[in-house]
């Protein structure tokens, strides 16, 4: 049985509407919100608006916000001092605004290197999610959260590039073959979601609100959640932060082996505790439960953010 995850970037005030969707279809969702996103960074000429206040604490109760930096910065077009100041930055600044701690960041733009997967892990952070695409299974670092597919229409001839350009093809190549079976963006997810249910893995959607909003994505998304919602079993639905967590279980029981051996290597070093693949400088934090979205969170969400949103439009 698949796990599955949706994420949503930018912050932009019609993640709202996202949620109440979500919220409908009994879904769980990280959104990656940045402080601003000024005109010309990475998504357009003009900037987008992006929420705070109220309105970001009201979606961080019954979804889990991560970071996104400070100004939606491509973090491996600037010197490290400025990625680092973005990134530790962005982190402060959202854990002021929500009252707790944030475990995930999103790269804009997908963009990061070893040395940005550093910066992200040394401030603190859990996990990080890309964009790289078509994975049905997670992997093990948790600096490089793969995604399945974006919300967003495009044809098969451009998966298969995106499948050639992205490498990793014994990894990626039996999600994006079934991805391509499809021919709408619609069939498309839906063959893709049924692979990877077939195969036990994870489904990832992945996408921004304002971009469903430009290419009148609403009720396609709509569509795919009421398929997924007949297939995916409420306990098998989660954040990101959940995902993560379960990948770094199940990565940890995998390799449980190589303890002894691991533990070995470091005989006359007192102090050193052997654990294979711990990459982070300790043992990370348990995420908070406030991650968890429970289905009682979900309907109260759903009916006071319906009515501001009617509200707001
Ligand atoms: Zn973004």
């Amino acid at each position: 049985m698949a796990m599955f995850t949706t994420s949503w970037d930018d912050g932009h005030p019609l993640d709202l509407r996202m949620a109440d969707l979500l919220a409908r279809y009994g879904f769980a969702g990280t959104f990656y919100v940045p402080r601003r996103i000024p005109a010309g960074a990475a998504c357009g000429p003009e900037g987008l608006p992006v929420i705070h206040g109220d309105s970001l604490r009201e979606l961080g109760k019954a979804f889990e916000i991560g970071s996104h930096t400070l100004d939606h910065s491509d973090l491996a077009a600037v010197r490290i001092d400025e990625a680092r100041r973005q990134v530790v930055g962005g982190k402060d600044w959202l854990e002021d605004e929500l009252g707790h701690r944030v475990p995930g960041f999103c790269y804009p733009k997908g963009s990061h290197s070893p040395a940005i997967r550093r910066v992200v892990r040394d401030a603190g952070f859990s996990y990080a999610r890309t964009t790289n695409d078509l994975y049905g299974h997670v992997r093990a670092d948790p600096y490089q959260m793969p995604v399945s597919l974006h919300f967003y229409p495009r044809p098969r001839s451009e998966l298969l590039r995106r499948l050639v350009k992205g490498g990793a093809w014994h990894a990626r190549a039996r999600t994006a073959v079934a991805a391509m079976r499809g021919g709408d963006l619609l069939s498309c997810l839906q063959a893709a979601l049924d692979h990877v249910c077939r195969t036990g893995g994870m489904f990832h959607l992945w996408g921004h609100s304002w971009e469903l909003e430009k290419f009148g994505g609403w009720r396609i998304l709509e569509a795919f959640l009421g398929y997924a919602a007949e297939r995916v079993p409420q306990q098998r639905r989660m954040t990101n932060g959940r995902l993560a967590q379960r990948a770094k279980l199940a990565s940890q029981r995998r390799f449980a082996w190589l303890a002894p051996l691991a533990a070995a290597a470091t005989l006359g070093e007192p102090g050193i505790v052997a654990e294979p693949l711990q990459r982070s400088p300790g043992p990370a934090a348990p995420l908070e439960e406030r991650v968890e979205i429970e289905p009682a969170d979900t309907r109260a969400f759903t009916g006071g953010r319906r009515l501001r949103w009617a509200m707001a439009r």
